[in-house]
């Protein structure tokens, strides 16, 4: 039978990568990524002693089942001629498509949360995959610190920790952030790429970068770089581009922006100085970012 990958979306993230590790073991498929594994993941993986999956950049005439995303803006080169066989996903639903597909959308946490949930038995008697799908929470919640966590996250990551033998939860996603943390030896360009997403909002391209810390302060000399790279980007044919660099201890990020200044004064109610704006609370792209300036654009 013709192998079924299952891919998470590009700039794969934890929650991507274990999403596709444990839809492919919990259901026969075959996992793949579509681009480098960040460093938050290699140590989730390694902590497990799990390989990364295969890399696959190309899904041209290929059978995929799509993770943790179903926008093609994020699916990996290829897609238009790829054949979509399903999707799990705990994004905005911005998919259409002409022949019938599994689609499967929860939202929970992350994607990890609804499979764990889906095939609770098994993975109970499975303490890695248990303990990865855990690792994939706490890193797409930021340790239920995100407004996306919901109870029933917290419940599954219970289920898992006693599966996997993990008593500290807490513990064990600030290692995992750690992990993710460690800027040292990137340049500007790998900041704003590291988790970088493309929207169409309304028409219009807009990108948005974001990076996780537990002190913005180590930013500080790098950001008129990390300025000149968004600019660079909004050439390339961007109407908004920006990066929030989000400060897990405060709970807060502060958003970098190349574009107009009013789209992001009218999105979050608070003028930017420069290029920038501090908004306290804010942690999740999906649920704090994008639908405010979604309702920008479209009001323009
Ligand atoms: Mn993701
Ligand atoms: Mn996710």
């Amino acid at each position: 039978m013709e192998d079924i990958y299952v891919i998470g979306h590009r700039n794969p993230d934890t929650d991507s990568v274990i999403s596709a590790i444990a839809a492919a073991k919990t259901m026969g498929y075959k996992a793949a990524v579509s681009g480098d594994i960040n460093a938050e993941t290699a140590f989730v993986l390694s902590k497990f002693g799990v390989e990364a999956p295969e890399k696959v950049i190309d899904l041209s005439g290929k059978k995929v089942f799509l993770v943790d995303h179903n926008e093609n803006t994020q699916m990996a080169d290829g897609w238009e001629s790829a054949e979509i066989v399903g999707i799990l996903d705990h994004h905005r639903i911005n998919f259409s498509s002409s022949a019938p597909v599994f689609f499967h959308v929860e939202p929970l946490g992350s994607t990890c949360s609804i499979l764990a949930k889906t095939f609770m038995d098994g993975i109970k008697n499975d303490s890695v995959l248990a303990g990865l799908l855990l690792a994939g929470i706490l890193s797409d919640t930021v340790i239920f610190k995100s407004p996306t966590a919901t109870d029933e996250d917290k419940l599954i990551a219970a289920e898992l920790a006693a599966a996997a033998g993990i008593a500290d939860i807490e513990a064990f996603g600030l290692e995992i952030k750690k992990a993710g943390a460690d800027i040292s030896g990137m340049t500007a360009a790998d900041i704003v790429g590291k988790d970088f997403k493309d929207f169409d909002m309304s028409g219009k391209k807009v990108g948005i970068g974001q990076i996780e810390l537990p002190d913005l302060s180590i930013m500080e000399e790098m950001e008129s770089a990390v300025i000149a790279r968004l600019d660079e980007l909004k050439e390339q044919g961007y109407e908004l581009v920006m990066i929030a660099l989000t400060d897990i201890i405060k709970e807060g990020s502060k958003l970098i922006f190349s574009g107009d200044p009013s789209i992001i004064e009218k999105a979050f109610g608070k003028a930017p100085e420069k290029n920038s704006v501090y908004v306290d609370g804010m942690m999740s792209r999906k649920k704090q970012i994008v639908p405010p300036l979604e309702e920008e654009f479209k009001n323009r």
